[in-house]
């Protein structure tokens, strides 16, 4: 199971040019659907998105932290009410909208269960007023309805308060059990995830040392497509 953003990719300043190359989809496509291997890209974007920039048959895609996953077989779980939850979004994409009004640099995401906004390319004065104008804006709305506020890198993310990518790898761990469950992520949000397999298989952070509750660490994006590449090889000889 991995994250995409920065643990399969590099980060770019645009969501849509973080694109995977041949090498990692030649990884990907090495691996899914091997027996005794399943193969999961859970990600912060949006299910069908993945399926656009991952087009890897026979993998499990987590969008949205796990809101949704699509399964190899094309059935879709979904781990929240849409008809509840997306009215509540749509109000928080509106007020989100209202706090960029006239200013460079942001992006407001409604996302199938998420609202995100990123400020990746705006000047740091600018993206803290804006923040706390927006936390003002959805603090209230967000305890009432138990939605969640969650910083990632250079994006806050408002999300239902059970939709976590740990909740997303315990639903994929269930489905396999009896795998050895390993996790590669980069950021904050896969920390939930590092925790939903520490006592049962292996959490490998990407990039620089930090506090962690994963037990691994790989330097950037591709050594963990060498990881991937290896793992495939290693499990061709021990199939054959
Ligand atoms: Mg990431």
């Amino acid at each position: 199971m991995t994250d995409y953003d920065g643990t399969l990719v590099p980060i770019r300043e645009r969501p849509e040019l973080a694109l995977p190359g041949s090498d990692l989809l030649g990884a990907m496509r090495g691996l899914a659907g091997k027996k005794g291997v399943g193969l999961a890209v859970v990600s912060g974007r949006d299910a069908d998105s993945l399926i656009k920039i991952v087009p890897v048959p026979g993998i499990y895609l987590a969008g949205c932290h796990g809101a949704e996953i699509c399964c190899p077989g094309g059935v879709r779980l979904s781990a929240v009410d849409d008809k509840t939850i997306a009215p509540l979004l749509d109000l928080v994409a509106g007020r989100a909208m209202n706090c960029i009004s006239g200013r460079n640099g942001f992006l407001v995401e409604r996302k199938k269960a998420a609202v995100a906004l990123h400020y990746r390319l705006a000047g740091r004065a600018e993206a803290r007023k804006v923040l706390a104008d927006f936390l003002a804006a959805v603090r209230l709305l967000a305890a009432e309805h138990n939605l969640q506020l969650v910083h990632g890198k250079k994006v806050i993310e408002v999300r239902p308060g059970v939709v976590n990518k740990g909740e997303a790898v315990r639903r994929l761990i269930s489905l396999h059990p009896g795998h050895y469950p390993l996790y590669f992520g980069d950021d904050i949000t896969d920390e939930d995830a590092f925790r939903a397999v520490q006592d049962r298989g292996l959490g490998i952070l990407v990039g620089r040392r930090r506090v962690t509750a994963a037990s691994g660490r790989l330097g950037r994006p591709r050594d963990v497509i060498r990881f991937l590449q290896i793992v495939s090889a290693q499990f061709r000889e021990c199939v054959s």
